[in-house]
């Protein structure tokens, strides 16, 4: 998309962007990953939030947290994902085409760090982005800082 002026209409309208036009790749994994191989993806795609799938269909999300309490918890480092995942139906996602506006009410709503932006097929939702709050700092940025 093009710069901000700084103007108050072009902040308006920066806010109902599509989040499409602003999220990140999406981090996926498998639900039979391992916990081992989640953390290792963290590292490796600096991400802090895994969106998990089935047969190419959102799942669930594990987070940071998520897998720190499953050491405590003794989970062993085998363990699928799948087992300490948050499962559908509670994922907060948003659709493509919904607004930056919208991604970034779930998210503080929510209280969460990332959402998975998704696209609805036949029998579920394919996972096509994640909108953060890396996405909304930056955003911010670009918005504010041009003054
Ligand atoms: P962290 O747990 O690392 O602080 P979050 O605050 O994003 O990260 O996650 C808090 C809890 O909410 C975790 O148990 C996680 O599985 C869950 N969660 C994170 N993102 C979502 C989401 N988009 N939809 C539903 N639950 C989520």
């Amino acid at each position: 998309y093009l710069g901000y002026n700084g103007s108050v209409n072009q902040r308006r309208e920066s806010l109902s962007m599509s989040v499409e036009e602003v999220m990140s790749l999406p981090t996926l994994v498998d639900e039979q990953t391992s916990i081992y191989d989640a953390v290792v993806s963290l590292f490796l795609e600096d991400a802090g939030t895994l969106f998990v799938t089935n047969e190419g269909l959102l799942t669930g999300v594990v987070s940071r947290k998520d897998l720190l309490r499953s050491f405590l918890g003794g989970q062993t480092q085998a363990t699928p994902v799948g087992v300490l995942m948050t499962r559908e139906p509670k994922i907060i996602k948003v659709d493509k085409d919904a607004s930056v506006l919208e991604a970034t009410r779930l998210i503080v709503e929510h209280d969460i760090d990332a959402i998975p932006v998704v696209s609805k097929q036949e029998g579920g939702y394919l996972v096509v982005g994640r909108y953060t709050k890396t996405n909304i700092a930056k955003l911010f940025v670009e918005v504010v800082g041009n003054d």
